[in-house]
């Protein structure tokens, strides 16, 4: 991509209504655009960026049995009714009438819709297991809605249903769930605890949720750093130095980011949407679900939030939006500005023919300081320069993001480099 092209500029200062580091540097390097209060638009270099999340949310998904569909946000009030959610949601969920008087709302979330919908499914053993998951736009009229990708008032959300025959069913998947969950903060380069929080109106047990440490969370969390043990401290009787009861470390706490959690339904919403099965002897049970969210917006803002300096974000390799950020500094004399050009350009469709993504800053108005500046802005994991200077060397000057350091090197070396 050259980014003389791209649909979005870096700007030179922070957007003044913002307070949360995510929503400043990627609004400022043209990731995002603020619609109003928790509403954001994807633009070109914050897509590329969420849909790498999303593919990897996706791989982890189907991986484990994950069917994907997309349902409706538009959702009728007496769907909601049946589990009493439709009041007891209501300060949250988006519920007006349209041009017939008819009253409608937004999903908040898909419990309802899931639980009615499976009843087409599901009708024998047989039938189950059941997994199905979609990657989709919620609404929630959030009060606290400062916060950028993290807290919106629209938002995507990875929800997958679980359906089971048993409890056992359900706890068995549930655990895989969580192993899924892990391997996909991982493959984003986040390090977070599994916490065990309540369930709220849901469960009496403990639910299991998903949390980075970072100043910027809203939560708070107590951790055990030696064996990993956390709870959220909302259901903990834990505090700060207390042992840990796993193994007797000591424990912690520090703010964190909730970026996904897993819950276990039981058959609460099959019973309210009389989804049930008939076992072998042909007796009709109700069916166990699970619920299991995933933020990919409030993921991508936590990557941010914990992996940023002064100067911009640092996005690890699998989720930045290009691996390379190739700069041209073409000089004022006219045959070593062609010359470096033209090595620019071939390294360029090297590099591209090779399958690596690269942001080729090719724009002529900028400095030198101010394109570095941008570079730094949005991260991309190597930047290579090209110079008169370099030139002369017979090389190029590569610098990662997170390092300071930058190197000289054949551009054949460079190309194995960024290759591997
Ligand atoms: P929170 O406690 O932070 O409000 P929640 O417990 O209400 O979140 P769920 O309803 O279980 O969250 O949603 C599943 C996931 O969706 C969360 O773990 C989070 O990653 C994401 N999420 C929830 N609310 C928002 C929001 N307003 N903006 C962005 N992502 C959100
Ligand atoms: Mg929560």
């Amino acid at each position: 991509m050259r980014q003389s092209h791209l649909f979005g500029k870096t700007l030179r200062e922070p957007p003044k209504d913002e307070v949360a580091k995510n929503a400043i540097f990627l609004e400022r390097g043209g990731f995002i655009y603020k619609t109003m209060a928790g509403v954001y638009d994807y633009l070109p270099l914050g897509f590329r960026v969420l849909e790498k999340v999303n593919r990897i949310i996706r791989e982890e998904m189907n991986r484990i049995g994950g069917q994907e569909l997309l349902l409706s946000a538009f959702q009728p009030k007496e769907r909601w009714m049946k589990t009493g959610r439709w009041s007891s949601l209501a300060d949250i969920m988006y519920q007006f009438r349209d041009h017939s008087a008819r009253e409608l709302g937004l999903g908040a979330t898909h419990e309802e819709a899931l639980a009615e919908i499976a009843t087409r499914s599901i009708f024998s053993y047989r039938d189950l297991p059941l997994l199905v998951y979609q990657i989709q736009t919620k609404f929630r009229d959030e009060p606290r809605a400062k916060s950028g990708l993290m807290r919106g008032r629209e938002f995507l959300m990875k929800d997958l249903y679980s359906f089971h025959a048993s409890e056992s069913g359900l706890e068995e998947f549930y655990w895989k769930a969580d192993t899924a969950y892990r391997k996909i903060f991982e493959r984003c380069g986040l390090q977070f605890y599994v916490t065990e929080a309540s369930g709220g109106t849901f469960t009496k047990e403990f639910t299991h949720e998903y949390q980075v440490l970072a100043d910027a969370g809203e939560d708070w969390t107590l951790y055990c750093e030696s064996c990993k043990y956390a709870q959220n401290k909302e259901v903990s009787s834990l505090k700060a130095d207390d042992e840990c009861p796993k193994c007797k470390g000591k424990i912690q706490i520090a703010r964190s980011i909730e970026v996904g959690n897993i819950f276990k339904l039981g058959t609460k919403f099959s019973e309210a949407f009389g989804l049930s099965y008939s076992d072998e002897t042909g007796k009709k049970l109700p069916v166990w679900m699970g619920s299991y969210g995933i933020g990919p917006g409030r993921l991508m803002a936590t990557i941010v939030e914990v992996s940023n300096d002064e100067k911009g974000i640092i996005w690890p390799e699998r989720v930045a939006p290009f691996r390379v950020h190739l700069i041209a500094l073409p000089g004022k004399e006219e045959k070593s500005a062609s010359a470096v050009l033209k090595a620019a350009e071939s390294l360029y469709e090297g590099l591209a023919k090779k399958g690596v993504e690269v942001l080729y800053d090719d724009r002529t108005e900028k400095t030198a300081g101010e394109r570095f500046a941008d570079a730094d802005l949005i991260g991309i994991p190597y930047r290579v320069v090209i110079s008169e200077k370099t030139l002369e060397k017979k090389s190029v000057e590569v610098k990662e993001r997170a390092n300071p350091q930058a190197r000289l090197m054949t551009t054949s070396a460079c190309i194995k480099m960024l290759t591997k």
